[in-house]
């Protein structure tokens, strides 16, 4: 692992390989989380009627003030089903249709009497509480761009305006494969040298929360023809593989060298990280394989700055590296002279914005300390140290 590359031109090279996939039709209703590929277009005008702000009686605003008789009423779902004629009142709800006739409502609150006739006691500008037809939206225009994540405004403003389905980026299908023979189940006995394996559940939880749709294949043996036998499966059945442990250079770390048997042309190995260095991404054809580090901190790390970053390109958002914010240290941070750092770090939000609180513990396998991180800071590479209250850049985690 001579020649270390740096943290952008990994993201640099992942990014050039990973394209959106290809787009499917959703239903609004199972479309939160998913990317939007095409303009979702409004079927419908919104509101689709001039539409009542307020409970009131909907009237001709050159009627008033005045005493009106009170002729029906548009309940909202129950339009009157007449038009209002000179000096007539109609009492409203919010949301129901503005009765053809009327240009204003007066709100209840603004009236006396009110069954057989209503005493009007100011003047209305015409218009006033009435939602304008299509004053939201009009049927035929854009509601959302391609490329939008569809949150909850979103798929509610989709259903809004009429649209029942989307085209959205199909969601990454993603195996996970750890790699260990030390390494054994949660709840199952621990034998001589074993520990818990933790990757795994880390990673799919990460996958499923980035968007993709994580499959878990278990965990494999250091051992070649086990391995080989695993990897050629998932190959071709994954957009994505997310592989722990092996990619170093032990002699059972033998990850890669099965991969390049299985025509996995390895596009970097090696990033100027801490903690994260032995990290190796490939392609054959479009599939994506990442060969993480088998420390549990450190995929959590490359996780978040190569493999996320792969998954939201594929699902077509438009901007998928991690959004750092700024932050100040809390207490210095001695750098490390030749690798980019990721610091794990309690996050809490002082009177001059957030302040970034490093964990004490930050060796790679250190996986329960760093469950109490609420950040990842990044300390630049360099050979001195970043003193408290130096601002920095952090990952919210
Ligand atoms: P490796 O990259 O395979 O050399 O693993 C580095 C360290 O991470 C070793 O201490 C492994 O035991 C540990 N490790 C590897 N895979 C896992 C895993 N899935 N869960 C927890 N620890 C792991
Ligand atoms: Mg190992």
């Amino acid at each position: 692992m001579a020649d270390l590359i740096s943290l952008a031109e990994a993201q640099r090279l992942v990014l050039e390989r990973a394209r959106p996939l290809e787009a499917e039709r959703v239903p609004v209703e199972r479309a939160a989380g998913r990317v939007l590929a095409d303009p979702a277009v409004a079927a419908v005008d919104l509101p689709p009627f001039p539409s009542s702000a307020m409970d009131g009686y909907a009237v001709r605003s050159i009627d008033v003030p005045g005493t009106l008789p009170v002729v029906g009423e548009a309940a909202a779902g129950r339009p009157v089903g007449r038009p209002l004629g000179a000096g007539e009142a109609v009492r409203i709800s919010t949301g129901g249709v503005v009765p053809e006739g009327a240009d204003a409502v007066v709100p209840v609150e603004r009236t006396d009497g009110g069954t057989e006739t209503v005493l009007v006691r100011d003047g209305l500008e015409p218009g006033a509480h009435v939602r304008g037809r299509g004053g939201d939206v009009r049927a035929g225009t854009t509601v959302l761009e391609p490329g939008v994540l569809l949150g909850p405004a979103q798929v509610a403003g989709l259903a809004a305006a009429g649209i029942a389905e989307v085209r959205c980026t199909k969601r990454p299908r993603a195996a996970i494969l750890v790699t260990g023979s030390e390494l054994r189940e949660p709840g199952a006995e621990l034998g001589p040298g074993e520990i818990y394996e933790s990757n795994a559940l880390l990673l799919a939880s990460a996958l499923g929360a980035a968007g993709a749709v994580p499959a878990q294949l278990g965990v494999v043996a250091d051992d070649r023809e086990e391995l080989e036998r695993a990897l050629e499966r998932a190959l071709p059945a994954f957009d994505l593989v997310v592989t722990s442990g092996g990619a170093s250079v032990g002699p059972h770390d033998l990850v890669r060298e099965v991969l390049g048997g299985l025509r996995v042309e390895e596009v970097f190995w090696g990033v100027a990280l801490k903690p994260g260095k032995p990290v190796a991404f490939g392609v054959r054809r479009d599939h994506l394989v990442f060969n993480l580090p088998g420390n549990p901190v450190s995929v959590l790390v490359t996780f978040e700055l190569l493999v996320r970053p792969a998954v939201n390109a594929l699902l077509g958002l438009p901007d998928p590296l991690p959004r750092f914010a700024t932050g100040s240290l809390a207490a210095a941070v001695r750098r490390n002279p030749a690798r980019d750092e990721f610091v794990r770090a309690r996050l809490r939000h002082g009177g001059d914005g957030p302040v970034l609180d490093p964990l004490a513990g930050q060796e790679s396998h250190m996986i329960a300390r760093s469950a109490a991180a609420e950040a990842l800071v990044a300390v630049e590479a360099g050979a001195d140290e970043l003193p408290a209250g130096a601002q920095v850049r952090y990952l919210p985690l």
